[in-house]
């Protein structure tokens, strides 16, 4: 599969509960890992002066617990650029946030979701070491909210599920959160017509 699947056309594949890896130099695992860096690079080259924050190896058909996530630095060689995170595990949280996001997955939608403030981790890199070795990994605001969201892919999630409301991309209601009139749910013609 060399395209990131998309909302609704390939919703079977996208509701897909991944499995543990158990060898990331498998060559399952490395051509997975490889396809992802270059889909999301070429989804930024598509998409110029947006950012993809996150992609789950369900969205390109691999259902294996694998998520990349882009790093917190402005080196842009793709080795810096990405962290790579097998087998992440949710492990506990504080605080709700609401957490305004989009999806590679469902082009041309936007929603509002409550999230976790800060959520703590453990997952383990391409030797299957765990990271961090002591502790949890811990993230707060917008990266909490962006690994929820990535890990929700791996069990067949999509952000669409549990948002609280959905507009059209670049047209965000002023009301957000008060008038449930213009909530857009999936399956309506109108949150259909949105992704048109
Ligand atoms: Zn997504």
């Amino acid at each position: 599969m060399n395209r990131i699947l998309t909302y609704p056309e390939d919703n079977k594949l996208l509701r897909r509960k991944a499995k543990r890896v158990t060898n990331p130099q498998s060559t399952e695992a490395v051509i997975a890992v490889q396809t992802m860096v270059a889909l999301a690079e070429q989804w930024e080259r598509d998409n110029p002066g947006q950012k993809a924050e996150g992609l789950a190896a369900t969205q390109i058909g691999v259902p294996l617990r694998i998520i990349l996530m882009r790093n917190a630095t402005d080196d842009p060689s793709p080795e810096h650029k990405w962290m790579v995170m097998y087998n992440p595990v949710y492990v506990k949280s504080e605080g709700m946030q609401d957490s305004e996001e989009a999806c590679l997955s469902v082009p041309g939608v936007s929603g509002l979701t409550l999230r976790p403030e800060k959520s703590e981790f453990h997952f383990y890199d391409h030797n299957l070491r765990r990271h961090p070795e002591v502790g949890e990994y811990v993230a707060t605001g917008f990266t909490s909210a962006a690994l929820c969201h990535e890990l929700d892919h791996l069990n067949g999630v999509l952000f669409i599920d549990s948002a609280v409301k959905l507009w059209r991309t670049g047209s965000k209601p002023s009301e957000i959160g008060t008038a449930r009139a213009s909530i857009l749910l999936p399956g309506d013609p109108e949150f259909e017509a949105a992704l048109a």
